[in-house]
């Protein structure tokens, strides 16, 4: 079943200008600030593995240290030290390989018109293309490729009469999907883009203040979680206290991120107002052994992301839970590696049958997405091997049949196996005696309040901000072809 919309064809760029996946932090009002924004940041780790930065103030300098790779092997004792100051932001990064360089690694840190300011940004800009050639043809100097450069410059650019106001405008002239933290001399600014695409939650730490990404940053410190930060709500951070603005118009409702209950979120964090991850994949897993049972011995789950929807799936079916297959947790995650030569390797690397669960056994193996479909496929070929005699592929979510323009690493369209393939050659592709994916519907059912407060266009290619056709050229997706066929 091919779920693309027929009236528009994407055709994706080659380059990687929507592999955004990343983690912000940020922390007010405490004389460890760079200490625990490096807890925090190393909490959030599963948000991005290719670089992470932190940046402090002083109040008067600020001390900045980047680095590709992990958080714990990026900043040492010393360097921590170093970042003196009550207050700090942090980042992690996700990029593909050829990205990966220093300079493209936040913070990003500048020093303009009212002083230091350095920006941290979760999310894709659709209209960064644009507005980076309209800012160059100024004479602006873009020092990297990232989308979140564009809004420094905006606010450089701005005529506004304090930083607040430059943010204001600077933020009314982006398109698409930012989760922000700013720091500037004095201030710690927040703000999440009016349609809330990716989580942004307010915690407190004693008499600090703290931003992050998800609750689990909260959680390593003990720290408390207050709310979550409103779609379109600006807050300013300082000695003083937190003060909300909410400058924008507010869209007709919410587009948060359903991929971030599906899989991305950690499910021990609470995002999106006071909800907790684990149990919305526990429904999800629950709601999918509803509509796709299947007579079997076992479930097991992919770990680790697969295992509260196999548990929920389990529960549901009434079929007995077990661990049938293991990780190894040093690897990293395989979809990072952008060759696919590597990514076949890695499956192998990261996961492996445990003796004596699969033997002679019918098994439903759970899944909370299928992407291009090679992990199912090595999967199935190593249960097969240890002898299961049917295996039931389950997959917690719909299709994944269009790409991500908010900030949630997907491949291209044609990559992806979901878009213009049955669910019957899938099945056939990754070796399963049955294959059966969430449906869209069953998926909206199990996501905490309602459903039309979500973007799903990764499953349903309906996307909560139509991009204009001077985006679509800017970024490569149109397709003059397919537009000349159906003049
Ligand atoms: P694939 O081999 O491409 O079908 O990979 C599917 C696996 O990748 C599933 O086990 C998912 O948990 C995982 N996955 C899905 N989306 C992402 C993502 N954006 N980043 C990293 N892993 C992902």
């Amino acid at each position: 079943m091919n779920h693309a919309n027929p009236h528009r064809r994407l055709v994706m760029p080659s380059s990687d200008k929507f592999h955004e996946e990343c983690a912000v932090f940020g922390i007010c009002g405490h004389r460890e600030a760079a200490n625990f924004t490096y807890l925090g940041l190393y909490a959030l780790q599963h948000r991005g593995q290719e670089g992470a930065g932190i940046v402090s103030s002083d109040g008067r300098n600020f001390h900045a240290e980047k680095g590709t790779g992990l958080v714990a092997d990026i900043f040492g004792k010393k360097d921590i030290r170093r970042l003196s100051g009550d207050k700090a932001i942090g980042h992690n990064r996700y990029s593909t390989a050829g990205e990966s360089l220093l300079r493209n690694v936040q913070p990003l840190t500048v020093n303009f018109a009212f002083g230091n300011l350095a920006v941290a940004h979760n999310g894709n800009l659709t209209n960064a293309p644009m507005l980076r050639s309209e800012l160059e043809a100024y004479g602006a100097i873009f020092q990297s490729d990232s989308d979140t450069e564009v809004i420094i410059h905006l606010m450089a650019h701005s005529r506004g009469d304090t930083l607040l106001d430059r943010a204001v405008e600077a933020l009314s002239l982006v398109r698409g999907a930012y989760s922000l933290v700013m720091l500037t001399d004095h201030e710690l600014i927040a703000a999440r883009d009016p349609y809330g695409f990716r989580p942004l939650c307010l915690g407190k730490f004693g008499d600090a203040w703290i931003v992050a990404s998800e609750t689990c940053a909260f959680d390593i410190m003990e720290a408390e979680f207050v709310r979550e930060i409103e779609p379109g709500e600006i807050l300013v951070i300082n000695d003083k206290g937190v003060t909300a603005h909410r400058p924008f118009t507010p869209p007709d409702a919410p587009a948060k991120c359903v991929f971030e209950y599906v899989y991305f979120a950690r499910p021990d964090s609470r995002i999106f107002g006071d909800h907790a991850v684990y149990p919305v994949r526990k429904a999800l897993g629950r709601q999918l052994a509803k509509e796709a049972h299947v007579p079997a011995d076992v479930v097991i789950p992919v770990p680790d992301s697969g295992v509260p929807a196999a548990m929920g799936y389990a529960e549901g079916a009434g079929i007995p839970f077990d661990i049938g297959l293991t990780r190894n947790h040093y690897v990293g995650r395989t979809f990072i590696e952008p060759e696919q030569a590597i990514r076949h390797f890695g499956v192998k690397l990261k996961l492996n049958v445990v003796p004596g669960v699969l033997s002679g056994r019918r098994v439903v193996v759970v899944d909370d997405s299928l992407v291009r479909g090679t992990t199912s496929r090595k999967i199935i070929k190593m249960i097969r091997n240890a002898g299961a005699r049917e295996v039931h592929l389950r997959i917690s979510s719909p299709p994944t049949v269009s790409p991500c323009f908010y900030g949630i690493d997907t491949p291209t369209q044609k990559e992806l196996i979901g878009s213009g393939h049955s669910i019957e050659e899938i099945r056939d592709y990754v070796t399963a005696d049955s294959l059966r994916y969430l449906s869209l519907e069953g998926m909206l059912n199990a996501m905490p309040g309602r459903d039309d407060h979500y973007c799903h266009a990764c499953f349903s290619e309906q996307y909560p901000i139509a991009l204009t056709k001077a985006e679509e050229i800017q970024l490569g997706l149109f397709d003059a072809d397919a537009h000349a066929d159906t003049r």
